[in-house]
């Protein structure tokens, strides 16, 4: 099964057409005209992209989970010439049926540029989008956050005074990792719920952006800088290899947030 099936099954027609809109535009195309409501004539929006425009034409049937046929995605040709457009792209949450596959390509070999996005390739741009569009659209909190590793192999970090795992879902977003000097004028690396650990430090990371590996590699590097500074302390490096391993179990992917336009074929 899709993770991603509820986030599909959430959204509304409407929604659906919405989502197409700005998933294309962040894939890269500008848009012409967006989603209207009513009758639209087959047309869900227009979009551009290398002087090509591009009629959208969304079917959202996760709900029978039926794929797109060519009764239901009819008149392709025709909708292209009405607004004046050269591309077509078609946006389904389900797959597309192997006849309108067939009909796609030999419209593309009479020079028609088609595209189409299914649920599965969809699916596959999902972990690159930014969460601001994920979440306009009700992407379950539950998988805000990767796991990259099964059960049976996860190790927790635990908070270093309660002994909380900080990396459940629900510890994420309050809790850090922070480097402060101890008594002995050492430093230590310490990592745990933010109410537990000790208010002074010289330098801190939220847990939740130690996930994006440009940030860690950032507080890696100021740990460095740090070290020419202090000794650390006898359990340090522990502590700091302990963190460092465990961390990526949660880490987002490293293309996240990023600009996939090299992905648009
Ligand atoms: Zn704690």
């Amino acid at each position: 099964m899709n993770i991603y099936q509820e986030f599909f099954e959430n959204m509304n027609d409407e929604e659906w057409e919405f989502f197409a809109i700005d998933f294309l535009n962040f894939l890269g195309y500008s848009i012409l005209q967006s989603p209207s409501r009513g009758a639209d004539g087959g047309l869900d929006g227009l979009v551009e992209n290398n002087g090509i425009k591009y009629l959208v034409s969304c079917k959202h049937f996760i709900q029978s989970n039926k794929s797109v046929g060519t009764s239901l995605e009819n008149n392709i040709i025709d909708r292209i010439y009405e607004h004046d457009a050269k591309g077509f792209i078609g946006f389904y949450s389900t797959l597309a049926s192997s006849a309108l596959l067939a009909r796609f390509n030999e419209f593309k070999t009479r020079g028609f540029d088609i595209k189409y996005y299914d649920k599965d390739r969809i699916s596959d741009f999902l972990p690159c989008l930014p969460s601001y569009i994920l979440q306009k659209y009700g992407l379950p909190n539950n998988i805000c956050f990767v796991m990259n590793v099964n059960n049976s192999q996860y190790q927790p970090l635990k908070c270093m005074q309660c002994g909380i795992d900080i990396l459940e879902d629900s510890r994420i977003n309050i809790s850090r990792v922070q480097i402060s000097i101890n008594e002995q004028n050492e430093l230590e690396f310490i990592y745990g719920c933010k109410t537990c650990l000790p208010f002074e430090e010289i330098g801190w990371l939220e847990i939740e952006e130690a996930l994006h590996q440009d940030r860690l590699i950032d507080w890696n590097n100021y740990i460095d800088s740090q070290l020419l500074n202090y000794t650390p302390s006898l359990n340090f490096y522990q502590n700091k290899n302990q963190f460092d391993s465990r961390i990526q179990q949660r880490m987002f992917p490293s293309n996240w947030g990023q600009h996939p336009l090299s992905l648009v074929e």
